[in-house]
């Protein structure tokens, strides 16, 4: 496919690596793309970062059929750039997009835009030890109507946004708030898809979280509010004795990249990790007879983040001694030497720009 590209008039002047934090920053182009039912995905662009004209009747602002992932580009040690999974990304992209009746993307045709944009942009990766490029693509529903229906047209868009180290001063254990008065996502609903109105609606509790003194929320299920499903914009695994768990994905859980490569990497290691239901009871108890050893979140913005003390019905509960464990260390270890292209790949996870 023919990607054409718009040169943008002036560049932006580069933020400093350690003024970054994350999300505040968009690098000078943009990659966008159009969906009509006639024409199918077409007028694929790069063109100068900049906002979106539309009308106030666009449907996404009403409905909210909207799906974004989230993913990084990182500088390696001699300069080069790698992508972790990035095919993972799209495909998961395409089962939020067949959820939210959004039409599906061609993956390659995706992964060959976003390449030739980072290239064009290839100074907006940073290099500071811990910073990357994290890549936002989109896609909104952009009918000018207020009736309730899919979209008959769509907008593809991939913004960069270059981002600070997560951890500056050092690996640090996170204190999390389980809710049982609000549900993040019900079996049979939109928790799986990566939607923009799941994060919308989880706004609330983590507000409730924050004023308590903690960071993020840890959901349970959405009917008996018994069983673990996930933190913040993380999955979440347990070492309970000898055993690491993680909850099954059961529909309800977004399917986490680095969840599976947390999986695949301790199975590498000759661990086994159980995906199956874990209530906050069995958690508890572990907790009492000193079984619970670590707990940790696996997501692409933090990669691995530790969790330290959990607050549920009023008690606070401290995981092993309130510091890293060691298997979350070492796991974060290598998934980030992997990224930077530090360490070896046998899984086949990275790919150059
Ligand atoms: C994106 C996300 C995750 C983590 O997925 P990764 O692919 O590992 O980044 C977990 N939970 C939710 C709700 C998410 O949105």
């Amino acid at each position: 496919m023919e990607i054409s590209y718009e040169k943008a008039a002036t560049l932006k002047v580069h933020p400093q690596d350690s003024a970054l934090g994350f999300g505040t920053y968009f690098s000078d182009y943009m990659f966008n793309m159009d969906y009509s039912p006639e024409k199918g995905w077409y007028n694929p662009r790069i063109e100068p970062y900049g906002p979106l004209q539309m009308d106030p009747s666009t449907m996404v602002l009403h409905y909210g059929q909207a799906i974004f992932e989230g993913l990084k580009a990182y500088r390696t040690d001699s300069g080069a750039i790698q992508l972790f999974r990035p095919r993972d990304n799209f495909k998961r992209f395409n089962r939020s997009a067949s959820r939210l009746c959004i039409p599906e993307i061609d993956e390659d045709v995706v992964l060959e835009a976003l390449i030739r944009l980072l290239k064009i942009e290839e100074k907006w990766v940073p290099s500071a030890p811990g910073t990357s490029l994290y890549i936002r693509p989109t896609i909104i529903a952009t009918d000018p109507y207020i009736g309730l229906r899919s979209s008959h047209t769509y907008r593809f868009f991939i913004i960069l946004s270059p981002v600070g180290a997560y951890y500056p001063e050092g690996f640090d254990p996170v204190k999390i708030w389980v809710t049982t008065e609000y549900v993040r996502a019900v079996r049979g609903g939109v928790g799986e898809a990566k939607t923009a109105g799941n994060y919308a609606a989880s706004l609330y509790a983590t507000e409730l979280a924050n004023k308590d003194g903690y960071t993020q929320v840890m959901w349970l299920d959405g009917v008996e509010r018994k069983y673990i499903e996930e933190v913040g914009s993380m999955n979440i695994f347990f070492m309970i004795g000898d055993e690491i768990v993680t909850p099954a994905l059961t529909g309800s859980i977004l399917s986490g990249i680095t969840r599976d490569s947390v999986i695949a990497l301790a199975e590498s290691w000759g661990r086994t990790v159980s995906q199956r239901r874990i209530s906050i009871a069995e958690i508890i108890e572990a907790h009492d007879q000193g079984e619970l050893k670590e707990v940790f979140g696996s997501g692409t913005a933090a990669v691995i983040s530790p969790v330290g003390r959990i607050k549920y019905s009023g008690r606070e509960m401290v995981v092993g001694d309130g510091n890293v464990g060691p298997f979350a260390a070492k796991l974060f270890k290598e998934l980030v030497d992997i990224q930077y292209g530090r360490a070896q790949d046998p899984f086949g996870w990275v790919i150059t720009v």
